[in-house]
């Protein structure tokens, strides 16, 4: 047997051991060593990842004040040989971690922050600890950790000089409030990205092709001086004219909403006497669109009837933009690739132990008792949805300047998440279970890009034919994000 020979039978028999180790998968057309190389590596590094989740889970901190838990995952990646960048875009836990030079370039994401009264114990049943603490009801313990679990894994094949490009993790908070990423998008953090990988661990396993909404939160004040009405010249142009003037402009476009277009405002005047006209007057809009250039009319529009308004009344007008979510584009061809990586890792499997857990819960919260199990949603194209979706998030600024893909992990049986049932399996094997399971598909897919030509064309054209003529700009103001006075969008 010459050397050539017996390395490729050594191949085959590696090759076969690692394949024994997913025996429910088959191995397809178009995965490769380094495939099962990263399934590999993830099962090594599971007890460690598992840890740090637990770690994140046990610390529970609000958005923009996980300190400790932003701390643990620098360290952690600073110590795999990631170079870390600090303090991002104004807010003091997030960060970017990379690994590797050159193009292309990947992005990963990951959260760390709690949900207020939502702490619990792993155990089938309410037990709070301490009285309105925060708990990792939305799992992003295991969202922050199983994105490292796939970062590690691209990692150790670039170290060993079997992949070729950049791996970054995007370090994130407040995804449903402020939204950390869509000033990082602001800021020019996403302008270098080829692919961008995000995950939530859900209920279900889906390969998400549903576009989420584009949403856009606006501050109009108004200011002038205040008008008696008693004895001031009835002809001067007051602050209340100006109000009336602009719910005009407003209610002007209510004929363009409809099940995909939606405009709500709320108003507040301030003024001590009721013989005056008050100096100050405000209007919150909020513009929730199922497209983004829908939500980009209405924002026009808006602006050139403040602007009027302005022009006519001789008020001081401004307008702060408080937050704004791009509609998510979601990209066929991608989530194709991690419904196949989903399918090919089969559905994820639970002890005896585990279903009992889930069907002591449910018997506690008055639910049929099912237990749990898991099935992989089929995959259907929800792109051309006309309706508004009911959320936004975050991810979307980032899905408009280069592909991005989304997809959900069971981790939790069908129980409310962000609120306490959540935080019982964030914390359990079942959770653990859904991270580890993430970490391999996000891996699997971006091997799967990398080592093919044909799908980065493939999704790359998805992406253009998708965004047109569209190129990405923030609403957003220069100014710094006010971290403090966040609304929540759950
Ligand atoms: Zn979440």
């Amino acid at each position: 047997m010459n050397i050539l020979s017996i390395r490729s039978w050594l191949y085959v028999l590696i090759v076969g051991i690692l394949q024994s180790q997913h025996l429910h998968a088959q191995f397809p057309k178009g995965k490769s060593k380094h495939h099962l190389q990263a399934l590999e590596y993830i099962d090594k590094r599971t007890p460690e990842l598992t840890a740090l989740s637990d770690s994140v889970w046990k610390l529970a901190e609000p958005s923009y004040g996980e300190v400790k838990s932003s701390r643990l995952l620098i360290e952690f990646l600073n110590k795999e040989g990631f170079t870390i960048q600090e303090n991002v875009s104004g807010f003091p836990t997030v960060f970017i971690a990379s690994y590797g030079e050159g193009k292309p370039v990947i992005g990963l994401y990951g959260e760390y922050d709690a949900d207020p009264n939502a702490s619990n114990g792993v155990v089938p049943r309410r037990a709070e600890i301490g009285q309105g603490q925060y708990g990792h009801g939305g799992g992003h313990n295991l969202l922050g950790v199983g994105s490292i679990g796939a970062a590690l894994a691209i990692k150790d094949l670039i170290r060993r000089k079997k992949l070729q490009c950049t791996i970054r993790y995007y370090g994130a908070t407040a995804e449903g409030k402020l939204g950390s990423k869509t000033y990082l998008a602001r800021d020019g953090y996403f302008d270098d990205l080829d692919l961008s990988l995000y995950w939530h661990p859900a209920p279900v396993t889906a390969a998400s092709t549903a576009p989420w909404d584009a949403l856009i939160d606006l501050q109009i004040t108004m200011s002038g001086r205040k008008v008696n009405v008693i004895h001031d010249n009835e002809s001067t142009v007051n602050v209340s004219e100006a109000f009336e003037l602009l719910i005009n402009e407003l209610h002007a476009l209510r004929p363009m909403t409809n099940q995909g277009i939606k405009l709500n405002y709320q108003l507040s005047q301030s003024s001590h006497s009721l013989n005056e006209t008050p100096d100050t007057a405000r209007v919150t809009v909020r513009i929730q669109c199922a497209r983004q250039n829908d939500a980009n009319q209405l924002f026009e529009n808006i602006v050139a009837g403040v602007n009027r308004v302005r022009d006519q009344s001789k008020v001081t007008t401004t307008m702060k933009v408080i937050r704004a979510m791009h509609q998510f584009l979601p990209n066929l061809k991608a989530m194709e690739t991690v419904y196949q990586n989903l399918q090919w890792l089969g559905p994820i499997q639970y002890s005896d132990e585990e279903i009992q857990f889930v069907k002591q819960l449910q018997q506690h919260l008055g639910m049929p008792i099912e237990g749990i199990q898991d099935k992989i949603i089929p995959f259907s194209d929800q792109t051309g949805r006309e309706h508004v979706y009911g959320y936004a998030s975050d991810i979307g600024d980032a899905s408009w300047i280069s592909p991005e893909l989304y997809f959900v992990v069971k981790s939790l049986p069908g129980v409310a998440m962000h609120q306490w049932p959540g935080t019982i399996f964030s914390g359990h094997t079942i959770g653990h279970k859904g991270m580890i399971h993430a970490a391999k598909v996000l891996s699997l897919t971006i091997i799967d890009h990398l080592q093919s030509p044909e799908l980065q064309k493939n999704v790359r054209e998805d992406f253009e034919r998708r965004r047109r003529s569209y190129r990405y700009h923030s609403f957003l103001s220069d100014d710094p994000p006010e971290i403090t006075k966040s609304v929540d969008n759950r």
